[in-house]
């Protein structure tokens, strides 16, 4: 049997949770994806622990040790505590077994037995656990599909995905992140087979897999999987150009780094698409917002622009979405033929200062213009000015330009 290390298991904070649950002798280890990516010797974020032990007494096990628990809804229901030690987040779940799937949601009943629990989870590398101490619990080959790129189900594919339908995307996920070569052919089929179940899933859960998935370091083979099975199709409502997806992959290794709602655009055509998606995958206002002006830019960026033209766009795009818009529109490129032109501007944008108009509603007031909409239309107007001279003006000229603005407006 083998063993497995990370810095993560030997933190206080982790030691401390695990004294907690192991106070009364119970066998509890850590579980699915922080051993794999601890086999990697990748960092983990969520460390999941699992116990023999139900939920009420994995309350009380952490209270006795005063370590802060929080538990959601539905939580308790389904074995889940989650523990907060320091800064760190572990998620503490009672071992189970499937015992009725639909789908889309499982019916869970406890048990002892960490096979019957490794047997339910998807896939053998998600399916490991470790002691403690370090040893490696592989029930069912996980270590070797790992270090082989194999991306394989625990038993049969069909079936589970026929339990849970987000298998299907979340064999996509994995294989885009720890995938090397070819999928599994079986399981392909599989999700081609089921490919039509994608439409009852919740938003909430596709958003989660494919956020995932668009984030991993190349996600392009896993997007062309799905385009060439039938899968894809049932998550954006265009035919996606991965071809720009491609070249944004390759312009964000150079420049930048890697966004997933950045790449989601690049596979959109237009606002309709955005707005389809941002409802559909029940995107995050803020991410619904961006992705919308990503595929229908309030202003565009051209790689015709002069600096003046540039700095105009920051002012009014702000310096991400400006940034966002010409990787976008360079990703869009054929041969990256502007390639000289879009980098200046991405240089121009990490030096911008935004600029403050000198000169405020009270200056206006202060020329005898009485407080109303008049006070807005003269700022604005002074505001175009401004901007036409590259924001050059500075508080005595526009002030003087105020002045004359004022003067022109009022009535005889
Ligand atoms: P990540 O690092 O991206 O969070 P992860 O492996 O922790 O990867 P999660 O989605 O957080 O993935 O799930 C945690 C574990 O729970 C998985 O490793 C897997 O063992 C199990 N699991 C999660 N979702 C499912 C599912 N739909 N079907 C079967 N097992 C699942
Ligand atoms: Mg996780």
């Amino acid at each position: 049997m083998g063993t497995v290390h990370a810095p993560w298991m030997a933190a206080p904070g982790t030691r401390a949770v695990i004294d907690a649950l192991t106070a009364n002798g119970a066998d509890v280890r850590f579980v699915g994806g922080c051993v794999r990516d601890a086999l990697l010797g990748w960092e983990s974020r969520d460390i999941d622990i699992g116990t023999p032990d139900p939920p009420g007494r994995v309350l009380a096990l952490l209270k006795d040790a005063s370590i802060e628990t929080r538990t959601v809804p539905r939580g308790i229901a389904h074995g889940t505590v989650t523990a907060l030690a320091g800064s760190d987040r572990f998620e503490i779940t009672t071992l189970r077994r499937d015992e009725r799937t639909d789908g889309r949601h499982a019916e869970v009943a406890f048990t002892d037995d960490w096979r019957e629990d490794a047997a339910r989870r998807d896939f053998t590398s998600n399916a490991m656990s470790a002691a403690p101490d370090g040893t490696l619990y592989d029930y069912f080959g996980g270590q070797a599909d790992l270090g082989a790129g194999r991306v394989r189900f625990v038993g049969d594919p069909t079936t589970r995905i026929a339990e849970d339908h987000l298998r299907i995307l979340r064999f996509f996920r994995f294989h885009a992140w720890y995938g090397k070569g070819e999928p599994d052919a079986e399981a392909l089929a599989a999700c081609n087979a089921a490919a039509h179940t994608i439409p009852t899933l919740s938003g909430e859960r596709v958003q989660a897999e494919m956020l995932k998935l668009l984030a991993a370091p190349d996600p392009l083979p896993a997007i062309e999987t799905m385009r060439e099975t039938s899968v894809l199709a049932q998550l954006l409502p265009d035919t996606p150009r991965t071809d720009h997806l491609a070249r944004l992959i390759a312009i964000e290794g150079d420049v930048g780094e890697a966004d997933s709602i950045r790449r989601l655009a690049v596979l959109l055509a237009d606002a309709a698409g955005a707005h389809d998606v941002a409802t559909r995958w029940r995107l995050a206002s803020a991410d619904a917002t961006r992705l919308a002006d990503l595929c229908a830019p309030p202003a565009p960026v051209s790689p015709d622009l002069d600096r003046p033209g540039q700095r105009r766009r920051l002012y009014r795009l702000g310096p991400a979405l400006f940034r966002d818009l010409v990787l976008l529109a360079w990703a869009k490129e054929a041969q990256g033929e502007n390639e000289t032109a879009w980098r200046a501007m991405l240089e121009t944008a990490a030096a911008w200062e935004e600029p403050a108009l000198p000169v405020t509603g009270a200056d206006v007031l202060a020329c005898g213009v009485e407080a109303g909409p008049a006070v807005g239309r003269l700022l604005f107007a002074v505001e175009a000015w401004w901007k036409d001279r590259d924001f050059a003006p500075d508080r005595a000229d526009a002030l003087a330009k105020l002045k004359e603005l004022a003067a022109a407006g009022r009535p005889e």
